[in-house]
């Protein structure tokens, strides 16, 4: 059986203790068994980190720079075997994988550019013969704590900037899709980053809690589920580390009258079940203004999801993979039935799925399509994160509008129109961190910052492009003065220098 254990200090360590199982979604068979660190493996990782923060943060940023550019090299020839590790243990398609790594890989181009971002601000002459630099300088050693549905880009929402900026790193991916994870450390290490800069322990709340507690762990990125989100908010705050945590999402998308109904019907199809539905910028509410829309919507829907394939994400023909666990399987499927239960109709029934032959024991689910739903429902209220699409119907653009504020989640959210009066009034007015004008999923390019709003984030600073740059620096403002000949006296009033 094949065993992923941890990357500390330039090489892997198997794990001395506790282990979980790996499986292959699309047979449901155990594929490896991952390590799960105890707090003493952790404290090894960030021994490591922190023993090679002085050196990393005095090297020149053109210098790291250059090592992140050789890394992106390394990525761009090894795509496919980064995507085949993603599929085989989340499940994805194979080209879907390949498009969550080219996002992540987005990243280290940005981070690339740390030279440039790392320009400090100059003030001359602010009184007289005294200037003054502001300069952001690295933190230390920082986490990141990962979810399953990205295993390569989440990480790389991270590490590349705070690398970049002179921070060491540990990172702490899912336990359910770890390698991708160890293929990330190698690429590094051949591009040439020194050993201790970068490490990653697999594990659970374990170790997650290890890091949490460590005083050498000055930052913390999470990204999760919004019951840990906010735990790890929480304890790394009260543990005097400097903390953004990314949580959960419910995504809707509004559809006026006058919108291309096919593209927002194709828009649909690949947000809603798109990675089955497990991307948190997935569209899974669709808000269809004025029945007649929502029954034309219906109608486009049907004959797309009827031919939608779902299959291995291995398979080249495969539109749509597995889900990544049992457990998510049969919470998928008692969801349907929970709405159904609750008075939505099931127009596209998911459950029962007949998985492909050779495949019978994947943990696949159908297509679901589910209408008439309310926000009085759970199907509603909770993120599925699964191939669930709920048409909750608005009978005006201000109806459509409230439904969306009265969520407590706000991470993404989209408006498909032609009517530019309302796209422009939704994006200024609506209550949610990432807007999409007929882009169903509005993920921001890496120079830019994602991150959501509400219930979907606990933070100060968003992910990537500058935002991600302020919460992996701190500022640091020299006044300075040179002896000129003048010889000011003691002043015992406040100083004032303009
Ligand atoms: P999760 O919250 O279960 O796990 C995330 C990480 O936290 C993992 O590394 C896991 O090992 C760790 N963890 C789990 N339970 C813990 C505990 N009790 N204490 C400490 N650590 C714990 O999330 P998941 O199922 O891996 O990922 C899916 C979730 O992530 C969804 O809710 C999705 O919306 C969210 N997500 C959000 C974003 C975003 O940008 N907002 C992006 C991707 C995923």
């Amino acid at each position: 059986m094949k065993q992923i254990g941890h990357f500390i200090a330039g090489g892997v360590t198997t794990g001395s203790g506790r282990a979980s199982d790996v499986f292959n979604p699309a047979t449901g068979e155990v594929s490896a068994s991952v390590a799960l660190a105890s707090a003493e493996e952790v404290g090894v990782a960030v021994a490591a980190a922190q023993g090679a923060f002085r050196d990393w943060a005095d090297t020149p940023p053109i210098r790291r720079a250059r090592i992140l550019d050789t890394f992106k090299s390394l990525i761009w020839q090894r795509m496919d075997q980064l995507a085949e590790a993603i599929t085989l243990e989340h499940g994805k398609t194979f080209e879907d994988a390949k498009g969550e790594v080219l996002r992540g890989l987005e990243v280290v181009e940005f981070a690339v550019g740390a030279p440039n971002f790392l320009k400090g601000e100059f003030s001359e002459n602010v009184g007289r013969g005294v200037d003054v630099r502001s300069i952001r300088q690295p933190l230390g050693v920082c986490a990141g704590i990962t979810p399953f549905n990205f295993p390569a880009m989440v990480p790389m929402w991270m590490f590349p900037v705070a690398l970049a900026c002179g921070n060491t790193f540990v990172l702490k991916p899912s336990e359910r899709d770890p390698s991708v994870s160890l293929l990330l450390a190698a690429y590094l290490k051949e591009a040439g980053l020194p050993d201790g800069v970068f490490n990653v322990v697999q594990g659970d709340k374990e170790a997650v809690d290890a890091l949490l507690a460590h005083p050498d762990v000055r930052a913390v990125s999470f990204v999760g589920s919004t019951p840990i989100a906010r735990y790890i908010h929480q304890t790394g705050c009260a543990n005097e580390k400097r903390v953004q945590a990314l949580g959960g999402a419910k995504n809707h998308m509004v559809i006026l009258p006058d919108a291309d109904m096919e593209m927002a019907a194709n828009a649909l199809m690949g947000a809603a079940y798109g990675s089955a539905g497990e991307r948190c910028m997935a569209i899974s509410v669709a808000v269809p203004v004025g029945d007649a829309t929502a029954d034309k919507l219906i109608d486009t829907l049907l004959p797309k999801i009827d031919a939608l394939k779902v299959g291995p994400g291995m398979d080249l023909a495969s539109e749509m993979g597995p889900l990544v666990t049992k457990a998510a399987q049969d919470r998928v499927n008692q969801y349907v039935g929970r709405g159904e239960a609750e008075g939505a109709k099931v127009v596209v029934d998911g459950r029962n799925f007949t998985a492909p032959q050779g495949y019978e024991g994947g943990f696949f689910v159908g297509p679901s399509l589910l209408d008439g739903v309310t926000k009085e429902m759970s199907v509603w209220k909770d993120e599925i994160f699964g191939p669930v699409l709920s048409v909750a119907r608005a009978q005006n653009y201000a109806e459509a509008v409230d439904l969306i504020h009265a969520h407590e989640y706000a991470n993404g959210t989209a408006i498909f129109t032609r009517d530019g009066d309302a796209a422009r009034a939704f994006s200024q007015d609506i209550e949610v961190g990432m807007v999409g004008v007929n882009v169903p999923i509005p993920v921001p390019v890496a120079y830019h910052s994602f991150g959501g709003w509400k219930a979907s984030i606990f933070a100060e600073h968003h992910m990537h492009g500058m935002e991600g740059v302020r919460f992996y620096t701190r500022l640091k403002t020299t006044t300075a003065r040179w002896p000129t000949g003048q010889r000011d006296d003691p002043q015992f009033t406040m100083p004032t220098l303009g």
